[in-house]
């Protein structure tokens, strides 16, 4: 924690914004508000340690509060007079940290509680798209591990390799979601449920969609909203597309195939975003905040056709890393026009540029990775002033000025170039400077190969 932080700024009529999160999301949206002409000082709670180095402007990070400590949270933003909260972890928002801070009169960007529940709870969802007939995976929904292994020995003895998903109604940081190909893995997989305390409560199975998977992000006041540009979160572990499905390790914005002006999209606002957002309406719940959905293009009758994977109530990470830097507004304009239901009175610019995120994680992740904490990391310093790139913190712990370790995903290099070709060779140019101590760093060596691809073949 910086010691000079100024305990005066409230005093000035200069903005002081907090914002709470962690891990890489957080760091591009704080870079948001330093670059806003309105914002003197940002405070992230609860961060990590490498959002503080190296700053144009004040950035205060505040890790001993975590993002579930909702009355803490409340009495921070008191002490510190912030101007503006942005409630951008899933967490704070499941447990109404938004509701709470708007009762306190406090100025705050993010969905309530109830309108968050489009990301916190699954079942929910699934049924909300089922009765504003948005397009989603078929599903159903259960609350007892009988009566779902009677229903997978019903689906498996017609079809005994089907793939499906189980899913957890329930946020569960990324361990309630399991794909499913034969009998013996759903038995697992149900059983899993009941050791995920209230998350498994109720679960889902349903459909496996088979396509092109990518993110549509909005921001929305309740009624009017914006589109920002489309991008690919390249969720496999390993090269290929290969191996398992973690968080995201690394980001593509935007995606050549499903550019935001396309007809595909543009019928997806059709199907999809405006029934959300009007059904959203209609239960009492509207929604104010950035929306984010993972769409599925999947062939239905030799056609494409969009599908929602999940609703996330905030920004995907680590699709906000790529997106966000391109936003040529000034943010907090862009967030205090939502607030206040004036989106539609703001014309929201983004630049041409294609934007690439790699993700540094320890060996292991999405599995067990302590054997990798207070492992040092090396490089950070070398390729922090490197205007070329965007280095952004995730897990990661500083001290007597050396980085070290803290978990899974480490750090995200995000560069820009007029494509996706010149993007990658700035940002696997820094990557590469990056070690971890005993050769404990893993990343990705084929972010943004489908674009890459799609660009080459025009050239031929
Ligand atoms: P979720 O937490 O629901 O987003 O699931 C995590 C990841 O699992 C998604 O990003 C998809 O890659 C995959 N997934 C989840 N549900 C489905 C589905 N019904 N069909 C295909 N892939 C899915």
């Amino acid at each position: 924690m910086p010691l000079s932080f100024n305990m005066h700024i409230n005093q000035n009529r200069d903005m002081t914004v907090m914002v709470i999160d962690k891990g890489g999301r957080a760091h591009a949206i704080s870079q948001a508000y330093e670059n806003s002409a309105r914002v003197n000082s940002i405070i992230v709670v609860p961060g990590n340690d490498l959002i503080s180095y190296h700053r144009k402007k004040e950035v205060l990070v505040l890790s001993d509060t975590t993002e579930r400590k909702i009355s803490q949270i409340i009495e921070l933003a008191k002490k510190y007079k912030v101007d503006l909260v942005d409630v951008a972890h899933s967490t704070s928002l499941e447990l109404g940290l938004v509701n709470r801070l708007q009762q306190e009169g406090i100025n705050v960007f993010g969905p309530t509680m109830e309108a968050a529940r489009l990301e916190s709870d699954k079942v929910f969802a699934r049924k909300f798209m089922d009765r504003f007939d948005i397009p989603a995976p078929k599903f159903d929904v259960f609350d007892s591990e009988e009566k779902a292994l009677e229903y997978a020995k019903g689906i498996y003895r017609y079809d005994s390799d089907k793939s499906l998903y189980v899913k957890a109604a329930g946020l569960c940081a990324g361990k309630g979601v399991i794909k499913i190909d034969n009998f013996e893995q759903a038995k697992v997989a149900i059983k899993k449920m009941s050791t995920l305390g209230n998350a498994g409560n109720k679960f889902l199975i349903e459909e496996a969609l088979e396509g092109e998977e990518f993110t549509v992000t909005i921001i929305a006041d309740g009624t009017n909203y914006h589109l920002f540009k489309t991008a690919r979160n390249e969720k496999h572990l390993r090269n290929y597309d290969r191996g398992p499905i973690t968080r995201g390790l690394g980001a593509v914005s935007p995606v050549l195939d499903w550019d935001k002006n396309s007809m595909f999209i543009k019928d997806f606002e059709e199907s999809v975003i405006k029934k959300t957002l009007l059904g959203l309406q209609e239960i009492g719940t509207p929604f104010s905040g950035i929306l984010s959905f993972v769409v599925m293009a999947s062939q239905e009758h030799g056609s494409l056709v969009p599908k929602v994977i999940e609703c996330n109530a905030r920004w995907g990470d680590p699709e906000a890393q790529v997106i966000i830097p391109g936003i040529k507004n000034d943010y907090v304009d862009v967030v205090q026009a939502c607030i206040n239901q004036k989106l539609d009175r703001v014309k929201i610019d983004e630049d041409n540029l294609t934007r690439v995120c790699i993700v540094g994680s320890s060996r292991g992740y999405p599995g067990d990775t302590s054997q990798v904490n207070g492992k040092i990391i090396f490089g950070i310093q070398e390729i922090i002033d490197n205007p070329e790139v965007h280095v952004f913190g995730a897990d990661v712990a500083m001290s007597n000025d050396h980085f070290y370790a803290h978990g899974g995903r480490l750090i995200h290099i995000m560069s820009q170039g007029k494509d996706i070709v010149e993007a990658k060779n700035n940002a696997y140019g820094a990557m590469s400077r990056i070690t971890v101590e005993g050769n404990n760093l893993h990343y990705r060596i084929d972010i943004g190969w489908k674009d890459a691809e799609i660009i080459r073949m025009k050239q031929i």
